[in-house]
């Protein structure tokens, strides 16, 4: 068996514990006699996997009781949809945009009432954070919508903006877990799961109970309230089984970690080590506002596409695979999620240093 480095941006690298772990269990889960991929999600030992989940969740991001988790599908985007569909009680909300995710979540809200852009990056390629401390929220906005960190530029928010009174929805799909937040101050934290914690298909989403109502917008299929889930604890139809299970793996493992404040300071140190060798390249350089980069997604660029893709294609057979930056920006992008060991930021920056040397 030979593992490589993952650098992708999602679906990514996952905890080699939790790989083992589950392919020791595929056989027979603990005594089951079945696979967690054949089993029924109404048996008492998939109940206490989805139990056990949640309470790991709830310990770890350490969730107030007025919050519920709901285990979904459809990825990160079906919540696009959703958001509007269960809270644009007035059909007003405002949208931060700073970045392609955050670009379609606005986009999709405006099929269901009256989105506005409120600040946007895009002037700049998205490559930094604007100003939110003094926005102009409407008095009538049902909730202000960001995506906590961009995945594809690479920035991250270091404070929420100042909402004003009005209820904060984040996408944290690429930052999930990766270190400490307050609950407390978000209606709707959700991410989808394949970028820091597990197996695409799964979306976590932790909602205040007060957002969780019957009045939606007409029309709202049952699958895509909120309540349908909520009142039957993410067991109202078949959930993505298995991809639950692995995130709770994964939960467990961040526990033996140490936990979200664990978790920051080894991301922080990881990052560190990128970052520090991109300011002081001379063939390199990172592409975000430093002050607002993200600790999570590392895009960088030679400024000559033909180098960029002669070592992407060099890192890749040494091992360091899918930096090829998105096809929207090009150039490079390392993704250095909970799951990419120390060691793996390391060795990258020995082959770039190695790399610019060779093609000074
Ligand atoms: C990947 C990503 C998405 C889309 O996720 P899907 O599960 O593919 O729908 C949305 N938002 C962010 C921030 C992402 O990184």
């Amino acid at each position: 068996m030979s593992r490589v480095y993952n650098f992708s941006a999602g679906p990514a690298v996952l905890p080699e514990e939790v790989l083992k772990e589950a392919a020791d269990e595929m056989m027979d889960y603990k005594g089951s006699g079945m696979s967690v991929m054949e089993m029924s999600h109404r048996s008492k030992v998939y109940d206490d996997i989805i139990k056990t989940a949640e309470k790991d969740l709830r310990d770890l991001m350490n969730i107030p009781d007025n919050y519920k988790v709901l285990f979904l599908q459809g990825g990160a985007s079906q919540q696009f949809a959703m958001i509007p569909m269960n809270l644009m009680k007035n059909k007003v909300a405002d949208y931060i945009v700073t970045g392609q995710w955050a670009k379609k979540a606005w986009q999709e809200a405006s099929k269901f009432g009256k989105a506005n852009k409120i600040a946007s990056s895009e002037d700049k390629t998205f490559s930094y954070i604007p100003d939110c401390s003094d926005l102009p929220i409407s008095d009538d906005a049902d909730y202000v919508y960001i995506c906590e960190n961009n995945t594809i530029y690479g920035t991250k928010y270091k404070e929420l903006p100042n909402t004003k009174g009005k209820t904060l929805v984040a996408d944290v799909s690429s930052c999930f877990l990766s270190e400490p937040v307050d609950v407390s101050k978000y209606g709707i934290i959700y991410g989808g799961v394949q970028k820091n914690i597990g197996p695409a298909g799964v979306v976590i989403v932790i909602i205040r109970e007060d957002l969780i109502t019957e009045d939606v917008l007409p029309g709202t299929p049952t699958m895509l309230q909120y309540k349908t889930h909520a009142d039957a604890e993410s067991l109202y139809n078949t959930p993505p089984a298995y991809g639950i299970y692995i995130c709770g793996k994964v939960f467990q493992w961040l526990k033996k970690m140490g936990g979200l404040e664990a978790m920051k300071q080894k991301n922080e140190e990881k990052a560190k080590i990128l970052y520090d060798f991109l300011d002081s390249s001379k063939l390199f350089k990172g592409t975000v506002v430093p002050k607002d980069r993200s600790l999570m997604n590392v895009p960088f660029v030679t400024g000559d596409a033909d180098m960029d893709a002669k070592f992407v294609k060099e890192a890749s057979a040494a091992g360091f695979v899918n930096l090829k930056g998105h096809r929207t920006v090009g150039g490079m992008r390392a993704s250095i999620y909970n799951a990419m060991p120390k060691e793996g930021v390391e060795k990258l920056v020995e082959f770039m240093k190695k790399f610019e040397e060779e093609n000074a």
